[in-house]
């Protein structure tokens, strides 16, 4: 357990939640020179259910905090492939660029190494149980602070004391992880697709794999075997490593995400479906804008700026629900992406910022539109995108 020393009673910024999202925004505040105190009531290293892949953008945006992950951190991979029952299409991302397959506690660990070193400081095992006008209350009294950063999680308290509130409208999905001792069979992220239910792998070590499963409730009780026959003879009966986590994966968005002095970061500032893998790479880009706003003193900035960040995410992530919900929709899609690779990385990398949202319609130009068109006509949409 690590002894947290006695919390200043005074800083510029306080950070409640010490998750990915936290400490990147701690790191991002330390990096323009204000004093930063980060609370959480876990003790690291934080696990939690993910699917444990960074994608190109989250390295850059940890790049830009100070923070360089590599092959020598987990496992590099080249591009996303998605598999059904019968088809296979894959997307590589572009200019030599990669993700990487990296353990939640590993990469939660580095953070927090790295936080240390640039002296946050930093309260473990501490849960905040309030904010007043003045700052924020620990073990009874306030620490003062400037600015407050809610890094709390999808289940966010200071989103609720800032008095913001989600749109909970999006479909509610179960999210289950688990590692397995098996050498990765590939450089690429694999999506197995079938109706309601993914199963996604990313390899995060010489001899070991993450597989995370997402769906209904009902895939609690359910056997990977049974229901993704291909991974399973992949993963040939290898041993499960460490605990099954779950986590609840849905997209939800905030009207605004500032309210006075408070800004909300990570899950706690809206969340997309774990299927898109964006979840880190967003709370990365956050925790970087929303320092150039607190350097600005303009807490408005961050909150148009993160606006504008979720937009690509969120569309991505209704598209692949309806992949998820509509098996002749995404057959016909799949069908496509893999006759079309070339035009399936493109997309990939509108999907990591590597190219710009206004390139979709031209990068989409040579696809057979119609016929994806008139069957998404017939699913219910969603209001909150
Ligand atoms: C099944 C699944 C798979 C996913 N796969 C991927 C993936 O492959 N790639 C990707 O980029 N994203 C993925 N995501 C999304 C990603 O995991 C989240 O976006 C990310 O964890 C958000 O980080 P966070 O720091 O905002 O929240 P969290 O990691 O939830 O951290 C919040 C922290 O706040 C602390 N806290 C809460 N309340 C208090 C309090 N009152 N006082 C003190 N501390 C408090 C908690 O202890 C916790 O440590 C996945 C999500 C799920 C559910």
């Amino acid at each position: 357990m690590v002894i947290s020393p006695l919390a200043p009673s005074e800083t510029d910024v306080f950070v409640i939640g010490g998750g990915p999202a936290g400490l990147a925004a701690a790191l991002a505040a330390r990096q323009i020179g204000l004093d930063v105190i980060l609370a959480d009531r876990a003790q690291p290293p934080i696990d939690k259910a993910c699917g444990e892949g960074l994608m190109p953008d989250a390295l850059d945006a940890l790049r830009r905090i100070g923070v360089n992950l590599g092959s020598g951190n987990g496992v590099c991979f080249r591009g996303i492939r998605f598999l059904d029952e019968k088809l296979e299409a894959e997307a590589t991302f572009s200019n030599h660029s990669f993700g990487l397959g990296i353990r939640r506690t590993e990469l939660h660990r580095i953070l927090v190494e790295r936080a240390k070193d640039v002296g946050v400081v930093a309260l473990w095992g501490k849960k905040i149980e309030g904010i007043d006008t003045a700052g924020v209350v620990v073990d009874g009294r306030t620490v003062r602070c400037r600015w407050i950063v809610g890094a709390d999680g999808f289940h966010s308290n200071v989103r609720r004391w800032a008095g913001l509130a989600p749109n909970w409208n999006a479909a509610r999905r179960i999210g289950l992880r688990q590692h397995f001792r098996v050498r990765p069979w590939t450089d690429f992220v694999e999506v197995y697709w079938r109706k309601d239910c993914q199963a996604y792998v990313t390899p995060v070590g010489v001899d070991e794999v993450c597989v995370a499963t997402i769906g209904r409730e009902d895939i609690r009780g359910s056997d990977l075997v049974d229901m993704f026959p291909v991974l399973a003879s992949h993963l040939g009966g290898a041993e499960l490593i460490g605990p099954t986590r779950g986590a609840i994966s849905k997209s939800t968005r905030l009207p605004i995400v500032v309210a006075g002095r408070i800004a909300l970061v990570g899950d706690a500032s809206g969340s997309v479906d774990a299927v898109t893998g964006e979840g880190l790479a967003l709370a990365f880009r956050q925790a970087n804008s929303l320092a150039a706003a607190l350097a600005a003193g303009d807490l408005r900035r961050y909150d148009a700026s993160h606006r504008r960040m979720g937009r690509m995410p969120r569309l991505m992530a209704r598209t692949l629900l309806l992949f998820d919900g509509n098996d002749r929709l995404r057959r016909m899609a799949f069908r496509n992406l893999a006759a079309h690779p070339r035009i399936f990385s493109r997309l990939l990398d509108v999907h990591v910022g590597a190219l710009r949202r206004s390139a979709l319609t031209a990068i989409a130009q040579p696809l057979p539109r119609a016929d994806i068109e008139q069957e998404a006509r017939h699913l219910p949409q969603n209001g909150i995108f």
